[in-house]
């Protein structure tokens, strides 16, 4: 089991089998792939420690390998073809991975003589992977809204026969508010483990694993099964009743500002410890009891991310890869910022951004779309560096939903498979969803000068840099005519803060 299998309720373990060795092993090339964050590395080696703890616990016979075993082998098949030897193995199973990279792996390394390979469902998604094409057309943008009504009828979640449940099928205009003052009092505290991870730190240490972020002895993040289930029942008692509503909403003003009302699921979903089916259930069980607090637009906002989202971009992931991990349809080239891995600039709400992905290896959404991405898209840094970076960050990211998430939804680089336009904006957007601007070294209403916030003009340089392609968007063309009508002194003057900033990135 790779360590984002951890899937307990796998057919695999419905029965014991004394000839049956699962395996579950640190490897190096998982640690080396990208320079990753301390805690997203403890968290999936804690995670699979734990598994492997359940599994012999069941009474199956376990073979778990730290990086201090592990460590002599080249890479995984290197590893697999000595265990084959050592173990007399008449059949190899493994259970499909997501990624494109490990999947490859696996189907392809040359297995010794006598030795037959099997592969498995994870056992883990809500859209079987044989019915992706019929889903999601390849080379071409394919709707999000279209995919998740399809699955809500699929699934039979929040219906009313064959209409939504409420009326509606979307109800992203009731989210989307700002914190006011009176909001932060009420911000609940994040639920937070303290799993002892000082042995990992120092094997990782001891191995001369590359990594950056912040130490954490005790990690907080959900590492078993029983912790997986205490982070979703406080969601959806505690955060769930807000969550549609504050969704988008960012605060550099509370000391939970990097938690909010989100979930924080992601990583205990991806690692399979949850099942997104489960997750779901209990959002929709908590808002249907009698006394619930939850209203349809908060329930409905968090099953749209889970069964629409989450499923969406892994079979856009799939039915374009391994080409979309090339597309570069801006033709970004600039190399990201050093601040990217310090958390050390002047924009404050980069700063915030960074500093709380760099302490815990998390960000909301629109943290990392219209902070940290916007901020990519808009300088023009290369996809491949900017893929690098949120797959090594966060704790929960692998490749199969990252990348449609930066390369595409983000960067815009795979030319609108994703999204239909940039989500590209100025520094009103930031100021009209946070509190980040009151305390800034930039001004946000400014455009031109150097103290002008970065955003406004590296905003219309970029609408600039790709007129001949957005022009003609129906939902961006209205922003050309804005630019049109503006005095020439100040689109030249604008123009000239965009220079100076994209010469001076590394000092803003
Ligand atoms: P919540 O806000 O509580 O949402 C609930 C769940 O919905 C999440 O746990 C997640 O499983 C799912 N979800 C929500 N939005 C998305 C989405 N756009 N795509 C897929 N699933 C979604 N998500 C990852 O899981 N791994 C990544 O590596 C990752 N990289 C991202 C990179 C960029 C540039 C952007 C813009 C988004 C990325 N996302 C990624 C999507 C989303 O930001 C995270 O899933 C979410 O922030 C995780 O926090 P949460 O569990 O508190 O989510
Ligand atoms: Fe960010 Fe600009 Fe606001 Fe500063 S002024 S916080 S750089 S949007």
């Amino acid at each position: 089991m790779l360590g984002d299998q951890l899937n307990h309720a796998h057919s695999w373990y419905d029965s014991t089998d004394p000839d049956t060795l699962y395996l579950v092993v640190e490897l190096l090339q998982e640690t080396a792939y990208v320079r990753h964050h301390v805690q997203k590395l403890c968290a999936f080696f804690a995670a699979m420690a734990a598994f492997a703890d359940g599994l012999r616990e069941h009474g199956h016979a376990v073979l778990h390998l730290t990086l201090d075993q592990s460590s002599r082998y080249r890479d995984l098949p290197e590893l697999i073809l000595a265990l084959c030897e050592r173990y007399q193995v008449e059949t190899f199973e493994y259970q499909a991975p997501d990624e494109y990279r490990l999947r490859r792996q696996l189907r392809e390394f040359d297995m010794p003589t006598g030795v037959a390979r099997q592969e498995y469902d994870s056992e883990h998604f809500l859209l079987p992977q044989s019915e992706f094409e019929s889903w999601i057309k390849p080379g071409r943008h394919n709707r999000l809204e279209s995919f998740y009504r399809r699955m809500r009828k699929r699934l039979d979640l929040l219906m009313d026969g064959d209409q939504p449940r409420g009326g509606q099928w979307n109800y992203d205009h009731d989210n989307r508010n700002k914190l006011k003052p009176a909001d932060l009092a009420e911000i609940p505290p994040p639920r937070l483990f303290a799993n002892d991870v000082g042995d990992i730190v120092e094997r990782l240490e001891r191995h001369g694993v590359d990594h950056f972020g912040r130490v954490m002895s005790e990690l907080p993040w959900p590492v078993d099964r029983d912790q997986a289930l205490e982070l979703l029942d406080y969601f959806v008692a505690t955060c769930l009743p807000r969550f549609g509503r504050f969704q988008d909403a960012m605060t550099a003003r509370h000391e939970h500002a990097w938690s909010l009302y989100h979930s924080r699921l992601s990583f205990a979903l991806n690692s399979k410890l949850l099942h997104p089916r489960e997750v779901v259930d209990a959002a929709i069980t908590a808002f249907d009891a009698d006394d619930s607090a939850i209203d349809i637009a908060q329930v409905e906002g968090f099953v749209r991310q889970v069964i629409g989202w989450r499923e969406y971009v892994r079979a856009v992931y799939w039915v374009n890869m391994p080409a979309y991990a090339e597309r570069n349809q801006l033709d970004a080239r600039r190399d990201l910022p050093a601040f990217f891995w310090t958390g050390e600039t002047r924009m404050n709400c980069m700063r915030h951004a960074l500093g709380q992905s760099l302490d815990w290896a998390y960000a909301h959404h629109i943290q990392r779309l219209m902070i940290t991405g916007n901020f990519c898209l808009l300088a023009g840094i290369a996809p491949d560096q900017v893929d690098a970076w949120y797959l090594g960050i966060y704790v929960d990211a692998i490749e199969w939903v990252e990348m449609p998430n930066t390369r595409g939804m983000s960067q815009f680089a795979d030319g609108g498979l994703i999204a239909t336009k940039p989500y590209c904006a100025g520094g009103n957007y930031i100021n009209k969803m946070s509190d980040y601007c009151g305390g800034c070294h930039y001004d946000v209403r400014a455009k031109t000068g150097e103290r002008a916030c970065p955003f406004n003009s590296l905003y219309w340089d970029f609408m600039l840099r790709h007129r001949e392609r957005l022009a003609t968007n129906p939902r961006i063309g209205v922003m050309y005519r804005n630019w049109d009508r503006q005095d020439e002194e100040v689109r030249s003057a604008t123009l000239a803060r965009a220079r100076d900033c994209i010469d001076n990135l590394e000092k803003l």
